[in-house]
Order: structure tokens, then C-alpha cells, then sequence
């Protein structure tokens, strides 16, 4: 296993404001990579000014950016090249449950779930693909956030779940995109973070947390960087469940 050297390095982190995100974030920068941080939470500005504060020099840059509208997602990763003048890493981690179907009479709520969870991921990487593509050294890699959702039918849930299966075969169908770009996933189970802990509709108290439990945020974060820094995962979903080993997803490769 190669292990990347990040100084010089570039990342793109969507959702780091907060949570996996930000720890993904942090991880990042202490391994000597350059960050551009996009959220619709303004608190990631204040988080970024910390750790340029912490590096003494200028290695976060927070963007408001809504990965749900195409134009602020390509901006952003375009401030990678125009602020740093490289991409090397996307991490796309931003992600949001749905409303369960008894409160979406219209689809709305689905309809922002779909496009936050996976059109974003897609359009995302599309565009990063885009730019490696025009490189000559064409080196990137780009770390999506599934979930345990995708491989277990939980009805509460039914729209995230099925963003999450999407993005798990997405990762699996860009295994081998272009030559040097890899891309990954990971796909935990019940994460201890805002997302489920003030959820409306999961919570502490809710029979599925209590029934597995919640996996710290930095053991995710740790897998999103074996995910980017492993150059023998290409096409790979890294499946976390609460107090077991990290496994790799076992859908058959093409
Ligand atoms: P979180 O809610 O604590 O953080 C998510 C971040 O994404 C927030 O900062 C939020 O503002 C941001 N975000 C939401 N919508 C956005 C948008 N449209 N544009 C830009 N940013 C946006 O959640 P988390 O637990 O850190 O989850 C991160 C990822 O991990 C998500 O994709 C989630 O689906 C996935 N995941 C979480 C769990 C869990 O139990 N927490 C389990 C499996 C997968």
C-alpha cells in the first residue's frame, strides 16, 4: 500500500462544516493537504479560520455552497484550482435524510434528497473528472459517502436509502474511470453526529439506533482517508458497522 503524500495536495469536502465532514477535513490538513470546505452551514467559515489559525498559514477555504444546485457545486471545486491551483482529492460527503413518505405528499422533500445525495455526487465527480481528464498526469481520487442503508431495507428511511444503494453502485460502475483516478465509498452504519442525533425522525431513543448503536465519527473519517490514501482501492465501499472490523462491500466488480 502506497501511502499519498498530501502536502501539495488539494481536496474538495462537501458537508465539512460539521460532524464526519469537518474531521475528514481536519484529517486532511494534518496530513500537509490544502482544503476547500463547501456547506450551506456558514459555521464551516468560522471552523476554517480555526484551522488556518491552528497551520498559521492558509490551507482551509470555506465556500457557502449548496450541492444540491450544480452551479454553486462546480464553483466550488473550481475554487480548488483558482485558490490552490490543483484538485487531487473530492470528498463527497454531504448528505441528508429524507422525510418519511406519510410527510412528502408532493415529493418534494424526496426530490431534494435525490438531488443532494446522489445527483450532486454524480455532477460532482463528473466535473473533477473533467479537469483530471485535461491533465496530462490525470491523478485524483474521489471518496463518496453511502451508507449501511443501501444494503438493508429500512422503511423509515425509504428515499435516503435507496440515494445511498445509488451512490454504493455508482462507486462500483467508476472502478476503473480513467487511468489514475480512483473512486471509492464508504458505507457506514448509525454514525454518532447531528444527522441522527437531532433528526425528527431518528434519535438517540429510535429502535434502530438503540438496536446497533453509534459508531464514533472519527472511525468513518479514518476510513475516508484509507479510502483516498489505499491506491489498491479503486471501485471499493469500505461497509462500517458499529463495533466490527471495517469489510469491504463483496458486490461482484465488472
Ligand atoms: P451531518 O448532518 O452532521 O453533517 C452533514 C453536513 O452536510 C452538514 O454540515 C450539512 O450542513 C451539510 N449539508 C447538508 N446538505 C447540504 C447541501 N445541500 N449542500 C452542502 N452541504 C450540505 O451528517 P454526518 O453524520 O456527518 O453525515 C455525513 C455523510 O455521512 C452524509 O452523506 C450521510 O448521509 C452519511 N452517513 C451518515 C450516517 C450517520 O449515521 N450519521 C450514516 C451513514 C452515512
Amino acid at each position: 500500500m502506497t501511502v499519498f503524500d498530501f502536502t501539495g495536495r488539494v481536496a474538495v469536502v462537501t458537508g465539512g462544516a460539521q460532524s464526519i465532514g469537518l474531521l475528514v477535513a481536519q484529517n486532511l490538513v494534518k496530513k500537509g493537504a490544502r482544503i476547500i470546505v463547501g456547506d450551506i452551514n456558514i459555521a464551516g467559515a468560522a471552523e476554517c479560520e480555526r484551522i488556518n489559525k491552528e497551520s498559521n498559514a492558509l490551507v482551509a477555504v470555506f465556500q457557502l455552497c449548496d450541492v444540491s444546485d450544480m452551479g454553486s457545486l462546480k464553483s466550488l471545486i473550481d475554487l480548488a484550482i483558482t485558490t490552490f491551483g490543483r484538485l487531487d482529492i473530492l470528498v463527497n460527503n454531504a448528505g441528508i435524510l429524507d422525510r418519511p413518505w406519510e410527510f412528502d405528499a408532493t415529493g418534494d422533500a424526496a426530490h431534494r434528497c435525490i438531488m443532494t445525495n446522489v445527483c450532486s455526487v454524480i455532477g460532482g465527480t463528473n466535473h473533477a473528472l473533467h479537469y483530471w481528464n485535461e491533465k496530462e498526469e490525470r491523478q485524483g481520487v474521489v471518496v463518496n459517502m453511502a451508507s449501511l442503508a443501501a444494503y438493508m431495507p429500512l422503511n423509515f428511511m425509504a428515499t435516503y436509502a435507496a440515494t445511498k444503494a445509488a451512490i454504493a453502485m455508482y462507486t462500483k460502475c467508476m472502478a476503473s474511470v480513467a487511468p489514475k483516478v480512483r473512486v471509492n465509498a464508504v458505507a457506514p452504519g448509525g454514525v454518532d453526529t447531528k444527522f441522527v442525533t437531532d433528526s425528527e425522525f431518528l434519535g438517540r431513543d429510535h429502535w434502530a439506533v438503540k438496536a446497533s448503536g453509534l459508531i464514533p465519527p472519527q472511525i468513518i473519517a479514518d476510513q475516508v482517508m484509507r479510502a483516498i490514501e489505499d491506491d489498491s482501492l479503486a471501485g471499493d465501499i469500505i461497509v462500517v458497522k458499529n463495533n466490527e472490523e471495517p469489510v469491504l462491500c463483496t458486490l461482484p466488480k465488472s
